[in-house]
């Protein structure tokens, strides 16, 4: 089954196409971005393994168009994989905001929409933009059958101790305010993933899933449940990130708002967009930067990562105590896959959970599946890679196989 991924921002779109045989037995045909959407140049980059890339420039005025670019080019008879658009089986869409609607990955239709477009103003940002690419397709390729895969289901199961928040009740019922928490198809893939790589039943077990790149957010698996998650209402809560500040306490809002004299929309720049890693460092968002910086002696450099290395241990000790025990914890994302620093730095002090962390293996070990803790470690550490395209692949493929 062959299956179009797409990730459709505000302004850019991600894919990729995916031959899907079973749940494990795939290949990658194509992928790529355009970006710059509704500005007055486009640039389109398309990649498919074991050729050369291909960029192109161009004006790309909507969404519809980005996508009916993108179809062009996977038919291509020099650039494409596919020998007409009837080999697409089926379209997943990553969808950011399911709210209390999807617990699970849907397929696309009229009431599904209407759900997605009720929680538009959950993710202001993001749901309209994936309504856009679904209508889109819908338009472009009226009967192909569409699947949404949401951020956001994977922590619907959650209790509600752990997801409301303590202000009036009146704002849970009216604006449905409550954490949501983000990065689900990530958590789930990887709880699933590393289970896998060490042979733990995942219904039997409690795990936490540390997802570290420019976003980033922890998540309590328990019997293969999210019990809680950093992430909030929003993705601003939690670690410190790139360009987020992470957890903060609300008085600092009203305090600085009335001091700098800023509107919501500045706080909500200045949180989302200055904050984190770059706002402490004061160099950059980009960990890479600041483990070079904090290396070359750079002050707020090496706060920045101690600060994200903090937040990373008090996660893994908080929600041990909230699953009353820790089976396995596992590093994910483009932080945790690849920056050795931060992983041997998070696992610092956790020999009381029976954490014994292999330094070396550690050391030697980027962007790979690898076994982080000793033969004798109570508590198994894994880094494993994520691969969310590959479950809206998946679900996508299920959901429609199914009907
Ligand atoms: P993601 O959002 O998952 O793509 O992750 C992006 C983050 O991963 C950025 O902060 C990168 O600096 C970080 N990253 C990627 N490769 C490395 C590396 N080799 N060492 C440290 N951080 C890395």
């Amino acid at each position: 089954m062959i299956i179009l991924v797409l990730n459709c921002g505000s302004s850019s779109l991600k894919y990729q196409v995916l031959d899907m045989k079973s749940e494990n037995d795939y290949s990658l045909l194509a992928k790529g971005l355009v970006e710059r959407i509704g500005g007055t140049m486009g640039i389109l980059n398309h990649q498919v393994p074991d050729r050369e890339k291909y960029s192109v420039e161009k004006p790309v005025p909507d969404h519809t168009a980005g996508i009916s670019y993108v179809l062009e080019m996977l038919t291509d008879k020099k650039l494409g994989v596919l020998s007409s658009l009837k080999d697409i089986d089926a379209v997943g869409h990553r969808v950011a905001h399911g709210g209390e609607y999807f617990f699970r990955s849907t397929a696309i239709d009229d009431k599904a929409i209407a759900n997605i477009e009720k929680c538009c103003e959950l993710a202001p940002l993001h749901n309209p933009a994936n309504l856009l690419g679904i209508r889109a397709v819908q338009s472009l390729m009226p009967e192909i059958p569409q699947v949404a895969v949401f951020d956001t289901s994977f922590h619907q199961t959650m209790p509600d101790y752990a997801y409301m928040y303590a202000i009036p009740y009146e704002y849970y019922q009216k604006y449905k305010i409550r954490r949501y928490g983000f990065h689900g198809t990530s958590h789930k893939f990887v709880a699933q993933k590393a289970c896998d790589f060490v042979g733990m039943d995942i219904n039997n077990s409690k795990i936490v899933t540390c997802h570290l790149g420019n976003g980033s957010s922890i998540t309590a698996v328990k019997n293969g449940r999210s019990i809680d998650t950093s992430m909030g209402f929003t993705p601003m809560e939690g670690l410190v990130m790139g360009t987020r500040s992470g957890t903060l306490d609300a008085g600092v809002v009203t305090f600085l708002a009335e001091k700098e004299n800023l509107t919501t929309s500045e706080i909500n720049a200045l949180l989302n967009k200055k904050s984190g890693l770059l706002g402490i460092s004061q160099i950059s968002s980009d960990m890479r930067d600041i483990e070079s910086g904090a290396g070359s002696g750079n002050a707020n450099a090496a706060l920045a990562q101690e600060m994200l290395f903090y937040g990373i241990r008090k996660y893994i000790g908080s929600y041990a105590a909230a699953m009353g025990g820790l089976d396995m914890f596992v590093f994910t994302g483009g932080i945790g896959e690849n920056s050795s620093v931060t992983r041997e730095q998070a696992c610092e002090g956790l020999e009381f959970l029976g954490v014994h962390f292999d330094k070396d293996i550690n050391r030697a070990t980027r962007g790979k599946d690898v076994l982080l803790s000793t033969s004798s470690s109570k508590v198994k550490v894994v880094a494993v890679t994520t691969n969310e395209e590959l479950v809206i692949a998946r679900d996508t493929m299920n959901i429609v196989k199914n009907k």
